[in-house]
């Protein structure tokens, strides 16, 4: 019988969980998946197994439903758990916000009672750049007062604070969130990445579909902001390097008393126009755009300071644009039609 460790892995059919599974995988960990399939397909885990060679086990399950997933975690076993499943559009939160404080708060709170119930105290949590709400002092640290701006941005503060005071009442809990910056790129392989439903609401995604000839053009929302060229600026951080982060949050996590907040990014921030050009680069394509209005909500600038990540999990970015583009643009020409084609 295997002693990896067993990993539960809430949401690990998605964009950000699938790339995960294969980086816990390479560092010796045995990752067990639950995901409702709310916004995935099961086709991601089968190129999982594919790339890794092994049997990760899946189930169909939402966390919501706490007798099946005491199920998994009573078989299973896991010794620590990244909570990755949550609904992340930010429009469709504020168009639907009791489905987002439904799925994201419920969903954690279950997920939180069961691990609680089977004494497992380790969580990696996918929190987000979004609880600096708009901060204008840069870079972001995590000492940045929170707050948030949208349903969306609410669940994930919301959660940080759970896990805050779960942790300050049960000091066998460890937790460690970390806040995303923009997650983009593909695994290498062009096998896995993000397949967005619908429109997408992100930048990258939607470069590349416009790059592969689904979308005309693209929209760029704003180019007066006060920043280099006019267009709003981000720190883009590769899915890959972020899957690393995972694990080097998971291995940090016996150093620490509590919860730490640790930003995951580059620190170094690009325009819509930068990435727009970098895609044309990588991709060999001309990518139309027009001007439109700003779009409601947004900051004009947002990167964060990622010292902490280093100092705390001994993790830094090692990818540039240049190579989160080529690996966005292979999978999505493998892939035209994401895992659907
Ligand atoms: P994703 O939608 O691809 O993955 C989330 C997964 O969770 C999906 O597979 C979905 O089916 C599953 N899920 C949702 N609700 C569930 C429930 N109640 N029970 C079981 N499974 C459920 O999203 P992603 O981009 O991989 O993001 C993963 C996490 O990272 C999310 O919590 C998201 O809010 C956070 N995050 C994402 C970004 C980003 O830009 N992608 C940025 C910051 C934070
Ligand atoms: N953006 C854009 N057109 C799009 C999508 C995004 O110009 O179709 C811009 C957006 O205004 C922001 C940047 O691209 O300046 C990144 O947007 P995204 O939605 O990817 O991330 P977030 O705004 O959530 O950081």
């Amino acid at each position: 019988m295997s002693t990896a460790p067993v990993v539960l892995v809430t949401g690990g059919a998605g964009y950000i969980g699938s790339h995960t599974l294969i980086a816990l995988h390479e560092a010796g960990y045995a990752p067990v998946v639950v995901d409702n399939l709310d916004n995935a397909s099961l086709r991601a885990i089968e190129r999982v197994r594919a790339l890794t060679q092994a049997q990760i086990p899946f189930h169909q399950v939402d966390l919501r439903d706490g007798p099946a997933l005491s199920q998994v975690v009573a078989q299973h076993q896991p010794q620590a758990c990244i909570h990755f499943a949550g609904l992340k559009a930010v429009g469709e939160s504020v168009a639907q916000p009791l489905r987002y404080y439904h799925n994201n708060l419920l969903g954690t709170m279950e997920l939180l009672r069961v691990l609680e119930e089977a004494e497992c105290f380790h969580m990696v949590f996918s929190s987000s750049a979004t609880v600096y709400g708009d901060a204008q002092e840069m870079p972001l640290t995590e000492d940045v007062p929170l707050s948030a701006t949208n349903p969306y941005g609410r669940t994930k503060l919301f959660i940080e604070h759970m896990l805050f005071d779960v942790a300050a009442a049960q000091k066998r809990w460890r937790c460690m969130n970390l806040r995303y910056f923009n997650p983009v790129g593909a695994h290498p392989s062009g096998q896995i990445g993000e397949d967005p439903s619908g429109i997408p609401n992100n930048l990258m995604p939607f470069i590349t579909q416009v790059a592969v000839g689904r979308r005309p053009h693209l929209q760029i929302f704003g180019d007066d902001y006060s920043t280099p060229d006019g267009t709003g600026v981000r720190d883009y951080i590769h899915v890959v390097d972020l899957a690393k982060a995972h694990v080097a949050a998971l291995a940090a996590l016996p150093k620490i008393t509590g919860c730490e907040a640790v930003n995951v990014g580059t620190g170094r921030g690009s325009s819509v126009l930068e990435v727009l050009r970098a895609m044309e680069a990588a991709s060999g394509r001309a990518i139309p755009y027009q001007v439109a209005p700003r779009r409601a909500g947004d900051v004009a600038v947002s990167y964060a300071d990622p010292s902490k990540a280093q100092r705390l999990l001994g993790w830094q970015a090692e990818h540039d644009l240049t190579a989160m583009c080529q690996d966005a643009w292979r999978w999505q020409e493998q892939n035209p039609q994401g895992y659907a084609g």
